[in-house]
């Protein structure tokens, strides 16, 4: 179970108003606090409509909240960060929002431009196991026709990585994900002349013909994403390999991967004979 901590979920029925709570706990002191256990206490919010990865569509869910934001410090650099939960109302998983907000950014405002805004989106948003994007849950079924029941978890695990923020893991998925379309895009012979000669090409031997830049290439040289996306994955996986130790890559954009299996599943609209043997 993803909650250890002894959580009371405190019933809107029995809180008639639970901004009056949230305003009590706000302005108790932090001993207090302890000494009475409502550190633990979750208030209700209202239900909102998010998308559960279980049950593979868009649904209420039960929302909760830790009524107060922690003032904490990472090294030498205060946050402040405020805790949702969310209760899927069909299959009841649970998901978790963590949201940080950097104590400079309060008093200076971001290099976003957003200005010193107490009431900005958090700083970093942390979601567990996911919260995908309007585009992330149209991908998904234009995506499905192309993958096996075990690939398709497999794409739904990538965008959870990507979004608990862990580009780097997300971005060696991606990869994955790129390889198999590369599998499954024309004919073999074809495919295999092009990679060897590109590789040829490139480094005087074919030998490297099972390198990801040729295979990119060849999903480029086929029409179904555009050369700068080719070279922008191609980017997002060399960044993601220098700092694999640490699970995170630096300003690399994985929406570069979202764009392009779109552009994927769109060319195979177009020209249904190229995958015709993916199956
Ligand atoms: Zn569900």
């Amino acid at each position: 179970m993803l909650i250890a901590s002894p959580y009371i979920i405190v019933q809107q029925s029995v809180l008639a108003n639970h901004n009056v709570l949230s305003v009590i706990l706000l302005h108790m002191d932090e001993k207090l606090k302890r000494q009475l256990g409502t550190d633990l206490i979750l208030i209700r919010n209202e239900p909102v409509s998010r998308f559960c990865l279980d049950c593979n569509e868009t649904l209420n869910h039960s929302s909760f909240s830790v009524p107060w934001k922690k003032e904490k410090s990472w090294g030498e650099y205060g946050y402040r960060e405020k805790v949702k939960l969310f209760k899927c109302e069909n299959c009841d998983t649970v998901a978790l929002e963590k949201s940080q907000w950097w104590t400079d950014n309060d008093e200076w405002g971001d290099e976003e431009g957003r200005g010193n805004n107490m009431n900005r989106k958090g700083d970093l948003i942390l979601n567990y196991p996911s919260s995908l994007s309007t585009d992330e849950i149209a991908l998904l079924p234009k995506v499905q026709p192309f993958l096996n029941d075990e690939q398709y978890d497999f794409l739904k695990d990538v965008l959870a990585a990507k979004s608990q923020k862990m580009d780097g893991l997300a971005a060696i998925g991606f990869r994955s994900l790129f390889e198999h379309f590369f599998n499954i895009c024309g004919t073999n012979s074809s495919r295999d002349r092009f990679v060897s000669e590109a590789a040829k090409m490139d480094v005087g031997t074919s030998k490297a013909k099972n390198e990801y830049k040729y295979k990119l290439q060849w999903l480029s040289h086929q029409g179904v994403i555009t050369k700068k996306q080719s070279e922008e994955l191609l980017d997002l996986i060399k960044e993601a390999n220098k700092s694999a130790h640490k699970m995170q890559t630096d300003g690399k954009d994985l929406n570069v991967a979202i764009e392009a299996l779109l552009s994927l599943t769109l060319a195979a609209k177009r020209q249904p004979d190229l995958f015709e043997k993916h199956k």
